[in-house]
């Protein structure tokens, strides 16, 4: 990948205001300005699922009140930015992880500190691996995360009711088609004029062959990497 084909990344430091969850908080910038923040690369357990709340006592002593430095890539289509926390330069993302409070999220990321964090957690059964099979957080969202069902409810109204993040809102939406193949609930899914390809992490506009044609799914002008062939 070439240096310029990377998103910029961005960072801010504040004062953590509120921790809403295992994996989201919000923070006070020096401007005044609140700033949601949706901890890129994990996925926490939800507040009504077993060790939820938790999670949430536990991301909250480690950063509540604290001043901490975000860094991020990008924003989810509701503006939150999906962001790296960081402390006295320690990584609470993976932090997170590595106590047995939040799963990796793999669906989303590949990054071999994170896998081994969560592996290291799950062999010494701490926090939510206590349980030797506990219920990922997307597919407790989704109630099994039968796919099928979860496509029938991606109406363009039930886009933006229904989700809090866009990771959240795509967990287990993932297009189910191959590469190529015309995407059978493609209308049912809103037009933002971008597309994501799920396993490329390319994005692509509606000029391209690959637009919503790929395993993917709708994205904004940001996301991803932009596909070399349509820019993106
Ligand atoms: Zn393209």
């Amino acid at each position: 990948m070439s240096a310029n084909s990377r998103p910029r990344q961005t960072q801010a430091t504040g004062k953590v205001i509120r921790v809403a969850d295992g994996d989201t908080i919000t923070i006070l910038d020096p401007s005044n300005t609140q700033l949601k923040i949706r901890l890129n690369k994990i996925d926490a357990p939800e507040k009504s699922q077993a060790f939820g709340q938790r999670s949430k006592q536990h991301l909250s002593d480690i950063v509540f009140g604290r001043s901490v430095t975000v860094t991020w890539d990008e924003t989810d289509r509701y503006g939150r930015i999906l962001g790296t926390v960081w402390l006295d330069g320690r990584d609470i993302n993976l932090q997170m992880v590595r106590d047995g409070l939040a799963w990796h999220y793999k669906r989303y990321d590949s990054t071999p500190a994170y896998a081994q964090a969560e592996a290291d957690a799950r062999a010494a059964r701490r926090g939510l691996w206590a349980d030797p099979d506990p219920t990922p957080p997307e597919q407790f969202r989704h109630g099994g995360g039968a796919a099928p069902r979860a496509a029938r409810a991606n109406t363009p109204s039930s886009f933006a009711a229904s989700s809090t993040t866009r990771e959240e809102y795509f967990a287990g939406r993932t297009m189910p088609v191959g590469k190529r193949t015309p995407a059978p609930i493609c209308d049912k899914w809103p037009d933002t004029g971008y597309w994501l390809s799920t396993n490329s992490n390319k994005r692509h506009n509606r000029k391209c062959e690959n637009y919503r044609k790929t395993r993917g799914y709708p994205c904004g002008k940001n996301d991803g990497t932009p596909c070399k062939i349509c820019g993106g």
